[in-house]
């Protein structure tokens, strides 16, 4: 939920429904498996979208929120959906909130991008938490690691961020997901396709 968060101007959601698919849903007037798409997903956005749930109307991933994400950031187009963190931010930081990278595109294709790589060392060399983060199966958490770590400043340093993304995705890749649990029932919106 982030009520009350300033939206980026001129920016819209589109035809983009990530959020409708990846996230698991628990509340009790809607539930929804994650990495499962809602039944109320259009091609062109919600179907519902005037009488959406409040934790619709109330989420917006980070591409909607802050604005050092450029435009080619949208969540559909580049298979990343950027999200802010408050969880598990070290003490370390000064900053108490941090940006997690959810690769819900073709995860290998994204780590080997350069724009995804400057972003990365970017926030990494600005002490900004940054995250990565992989899907679990249908119904299951998903898997996140730090990327603010020594083996990435060394990367940063030789040039080889490339490889420390791959091997971070590696980690993700080999993770013991957790089911995600859901509490509510009685709207359980989920479909059974991939989104
Ligand atoms: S009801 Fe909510 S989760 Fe479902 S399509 Fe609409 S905005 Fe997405
Ligand atoms: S992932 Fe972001 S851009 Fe896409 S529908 Fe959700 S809030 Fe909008």
């Amino acid at each position: 939920m982030w009520d009350g968060m300033t939206l980026v101007e001129g920016r819209s959601c589109g035809d983009c429904t990530v959020c409708c698919t990846w996230p698991t849903i628990d509340k009790p007037e809607i539930q929804k498996k994650s990495g499962s798409t809602c039944k109320h997903c259009l091609t062109g956005g919600c179907g519902i979208y005037e009488t959406r749930f409040p934790v619709c109307k109330g989420f917006y991933c980070a591409w909607r929120t802050v604005d050092i994400f450029g435009e080619e950031w949208r969540p559909d187009k580049s298979g990343v959906m950027p999200y802010v963190e408050t969880d598990g931010i070290s003490q370390d930081f000064d900053l108490g909130t941090g940006i997690g990278l959810m690769l819900v595109g073709h995860p290998l294709k994204i780590v080997r991008q350069k724009w995804f790589q400057d972003f990365v060392v970017t926030g990494v060399m600005s002490s900004v938490p940054l995250f990565l983060s992989l899907p679990g199966p249908r119904g299951y958490q998903a898997a996140t690691v730090s990327l603010n770590t020594d083996q990435m400043l060394d990367a940063i340093s030789r040039g080889t961020v490339k490889d420390a993304l791959e091997a971070a995705l590696k980690i993700l890749r080999g993770w013991d997901f957790a089911p995600a649990v859901i509490t509510h029932t009685g709207n359980d919106v989920s479909t059974d396709d991939d989104g």
